[in-house]
């Protein structure tokens, strides 16, 4: 089976008109095989997201290569949009769900987006949200739901289409300790039961510890934690 994400020497620094470019990551390697969840630790400021930016199409680097599911990225932005849109779930510190839609319709409307009827986007995002323990919560809107069933929504959203893998910037990162626990218990039912990858940033060394290996991206490099 093809790795479901490869990143090959990425060098990524911002130019802020000054004359020294400041470098933020320097030959990133780094592979995620299939099935496999990967916990990513760093200092604030140490480029994680610049590099989950990188990993999920949104940005590009300035060296190095991304290839996912054994593809390697590159080409047009169509194609990039497409790819990231099918093959990378995307979660965020903060859900940004639609604050009009209830909790089944966010996570139904990426599906309808994709081409998939009501009826089979209904019935995926209603097993989803069983998964995570949110059943008796569809019909909510996102102001009526608690930061932690927010938060839970939003994965499911992230996996709705099925993308090949997920990337998460602190999932947990705005939540109480107790909060964080359930719902990053949650976000591991998800992936274990669809058998699909992850990299993980978070701060929180003991849920890192439940993933399947660490990684530590301090001076622009990653290497196992
Ligand atoms: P982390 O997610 O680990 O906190 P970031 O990837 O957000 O780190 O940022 C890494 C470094 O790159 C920081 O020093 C930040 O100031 C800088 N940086 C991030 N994005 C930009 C940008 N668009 N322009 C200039 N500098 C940036």
């Amino acid at each position: 089976m093809n790795d479901a994400l490869k990143l090959s020497g990425i060098t990524k620094g911002y130019n802020l008109g000054t004359p020294t470019e400041v470098r933020v990551l320097n030959g990133v390697d780094f592979t995620l095989a299939a099935g496999e969840v990967v916990a990513m630790v760093a200092p604030s400021g140490a480029g994680k997201s610049t590099l989950l930016h990188i990993a999920g199409l949104l940005d590009t680097p300035d060296v190095g290569s991304v290839e996912i599911d054994g593809v390697a990225v590159g080409g047009s932005d169509r194609a990039r949009t497409k790819l990231r849109r099918q093959d990378v779930g995307f979660v965020y510190q903060f859900h940004h769900l639609l604050q009009e839609f209830t909790a089944l319709e966010n996570v139904v409307l990426p599906q309808l987006a994709n081409g998939i009827s009501q009826k089979d986007a209904a019935a995926h995002a209603m097993d989803l949200m069983e998964t995570v323990g949110l059943t008796n919560r569809v019909g909510h809107r996102p102001a009526e739901l608690s930061g932690g069933e927010q938060q839970r929504v939003a994965f499911c959203r992230a996996l709705a289409n099925k993308p090949r893998v997920l990337l998460a910037d602190e999932p947990t990162g705005n939540l109480d300790p107790g909060t964080s626990d359930t719902v990053f218990a949650a976000l591991m039912a998800l992936v274990r039961g669809s058998g699909m990858s992850a990299l993980i940033a978070t701060h929180n060394l003991e849920l890192a510890g439940r993933m399947d290996r660490m990684v530590r991206l301090d001076a622009g490099v990653l290497s196992a934690a």
